[in-house]
């Protein structure tokens, strides 16, 4: 394994799955991972995998540590060389087929799911052809903006990938969009009812968004969610 930091709470790292050669799963599923407390009591989590499915048996996670929270900590402080069980791919948090024009919408760690999904979309230009994709990313400030060069140089070669973060306490240098993801949706999702929306991270977000996607008109089927609490 190797991390790297990507904020001050929160790691990039990658792992290696011992057992298989290659480890398929879908972009936007998650794995379940199992830890022992010091009292003997077994946990389990879940974790988005952050990268493509790609060849060969790697994958990475997106890992917040949570306050007070055992398992988030663990993984967070796991050094190259250890070892941890999980088990998966879990989920149907998946791209729908037929590709539609496409809003994903995430706070914080929530970007996990949605950066193993562009990665695989815009890899391949059959994946995204004719298709307009919109990220809108909310973070608190600046430095919280999870893999924002990686988005940023996504954006600069794809003409129809928009990249949109927005903070809702950025400094007075930055220069983007102020405030919460979802006063952000209507600009591109307003008077459309044939796009899909994918939203995750924490459940107050995920059931504003919702809520707002509905009132704009929006068939509840075309709205995909994931909830991490
Ligand atoms: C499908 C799915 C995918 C997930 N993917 C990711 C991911 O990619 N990256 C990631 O960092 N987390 C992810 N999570 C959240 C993760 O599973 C854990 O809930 C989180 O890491 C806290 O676990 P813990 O054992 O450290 O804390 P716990 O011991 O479970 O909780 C400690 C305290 O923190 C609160 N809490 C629990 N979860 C959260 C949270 N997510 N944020 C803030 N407070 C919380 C609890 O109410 C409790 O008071 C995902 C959750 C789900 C359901």
């Amino acid at each position: 394994m190797r991390s790297t930091a990507l904020s001050e709470l929160t790691k990039h790292i990658e792992f290696e799955m011992k057992a298989v050669p290659r480890f398929g799963f879908v972009a936007g599923q998650w794995l379940s991972f199992k830890a022992t407390k010091p009292d003997g009591e077994e946990i389990t989590r879940a974790y988005s995998i952050a990268s493509p499915p790609s060849e060969d048996n790697r994958f990475a996670l997106c890992l917040n540590r949570v306050q007070d929270g055992f398992t988030s900590n663990y993984l967070c402080d796991m050094k190259v060389g250890d070892e941890i069980a999980c088990s998966g791919p879990f989920g149907d948090f998946i791209l729908r087929p037929p590709m539609r024009d496409t809003v994903f919408i995430a706070t914080g760690t929530g970007i996990a799911p949605f950066r193993s999904m562009l990665h695989w979309l815009l890899a391949e230009e059959s994946r995204h052809q004719g298709k307009q994709l919109s990220l809108v990313f909310g973070n608190r400030t600046e430095k919280d903006i999870y893999y924002h060069d990686e988005f940023l140089r996504l954006a600069s070669e794809h003409a129809n990938f928009h990249y949109r973060p927005t903070l809702s306490r950025g400094g007075s240098e930055w220069q983007g969009l102020r405030g919460y993801v979802q006063e952000h949706v209507p600009a591109i999702a307003q008077a459309r009812t044939d796009m899909h929306a994918y939203v995750c991270g924490l459940d107050k977000m995920v059931k504003a968004n919702r809520e707002l996607l509905k009132s704009l008109g929006w068939d509840r089927k075309s709205i995909l969610y994931e909830k991490y609490d």
